[in-house]
């Protein structure tokens, strides 16, 4: 396939001028922006520019307001809420960041309640930010009905990823970031442009059956991963991203929406805590790095972020490379 190589910042440079072009102002266009450029460089193609259409239908149709001032509240002293202004997450997050670190520092705990946000994108940048800054960060966020509840035969989850980031010294965090489904939708999103057949298992067609062809799982629903344990994982991220702060739940925030192809209203939790105040004050980083070093002594095993970390070595080295036809795509958008 023809493609195209192109740095970093230059994917974040193309992602930004379109976000502007469609409404963004210069300050929500380079947050998105940013987020689809660490995507691409991270080899997490399912959220990077594959979403710029989707980002560009919500501005179009004005579902999202790309001129959003996201405000920060101090709800109690280590609660913290962002309303975002009905913008795209990015910003959100990058306004309730510093006061969220600030509070767990002091507090040892905090928590941040996003609402009024659209969030397209995924987790692990959120909580590799917080983890840098040497916290243990948690997030979580709901979508639109995709999965199954274990037993049940009608979508009611989003998919549901959670994310959770641990900090080291030296070197990146360790940071997890997983759907509450067998697989993201992205993922099978990317699986029928790719014309890629799914493994058994992922979803079912819209009579419910099991199929293996995503455009057939794209019109009926995905399964939790774990049956009913992964179920309940689902369900958690909807009482914490919803039903705790305020927000909607999958099936509600899908009332809502407009179908644009882009991201929902909806909300996402985060919660940071600083080992430096648990009691271990010492010893907890040596100690973790004991476990890790078991991890990595077997044969086959890594840890989670690994791929992703070399992914961006090569890129920040080489660039990416973008097939030709998503970059015209792109450009024509
Ligand atoms: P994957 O199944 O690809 O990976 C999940 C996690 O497992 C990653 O942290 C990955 O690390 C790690 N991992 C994978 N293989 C191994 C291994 N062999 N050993 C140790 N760790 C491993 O991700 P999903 O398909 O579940 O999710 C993809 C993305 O979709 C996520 O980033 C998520 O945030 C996003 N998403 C966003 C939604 C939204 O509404 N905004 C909704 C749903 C998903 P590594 O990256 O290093 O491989």
């Amino acid at each position: 396939m023809d493609s195209v190589n192109l740095s970093v910042d230059a994917i974040a440079e193309l992602a930004a001028d379109c976000l502007r072009r469609h409404g963004c102002n210069d300050e929500n266009a380079a947050a998105v922006a940013a987020v689809i450029a660490a995507a691409e460089r991270d080899g997490c193609h399912s959220h990077g520019l594959m979403r710029l259409s989707g980002y560009v239908a919500a501005l179009d149709s004005d579902k999202v307001n790309g001129n959003a001032k996201p405000n920060v509240e101090r709800l109690a002293p280590a609660v913290l809420r962002v309303d975002g202004d009905s913008g795209f997450a990015p910003l959100a997050l990058a306004h309730g960041r510093g006061p969220l670190i600030e509070s767990a520092s002091k507090n040892g705990i905090a928590s941040l309640a996003l609402v009024n946000i659209h969030h397209f994108a995924a987790l692990w940048g959120e909580v590799e930010l917080v983890a840098e800054a040497g916290l243990c960060a948690f997030a979580c966020t709901s979508y639109k009905p995709a999965v199954i509840p274990a037993g049940g035969n009608k979508a009611l989850y989003g998919t549901n990823p959670i994310a959770f980031g641990w900090p080291r010294e030296p070197g990146p965090p360790m940071v997890f970031d997983q759907a509450s489904s067998v697989m993201a939708r992205g993922e099978v999103m990317l699986a029928a442009r790719e014309g890629h057949e799914l493994p058994p298992g992922v979803g079912v067609d819209a009579a419910g059956e099991p199929s293996t062809d995503p455009d057939e799982v794209l019109k009926g629903a995905l399964l939790a991963f774990g049956g009913y344990k992964g179920s309940s994982i689902a369900m958690m991220v909807e009482l914490l991203a919803g039903g705790l702060i305020g927000e909607s739940f999958s099936f509600e925030a899908e009332i809502r929406d407009n179908n644009d192809g882009g991201p929902p209203q909806g909300g996402e939790l985060m919660i940071a805590m600083d080992p430096n105040l648990f009691g271990d004050n010492d010893g907890w980083a040596a100690h973790c790095e004991r476990l890790f070093a078991e991890i990595n002594a077997q044969d086959g095993a890594r840890l989670p972020g690994d791929r992703r970390y070399a992914n961006r070595a090569r890129a920040l080295q080489s660039g990416v490379q973008v097939s030709a036809s998503d970059y015209e795509k792109i450009s024509k958008l």
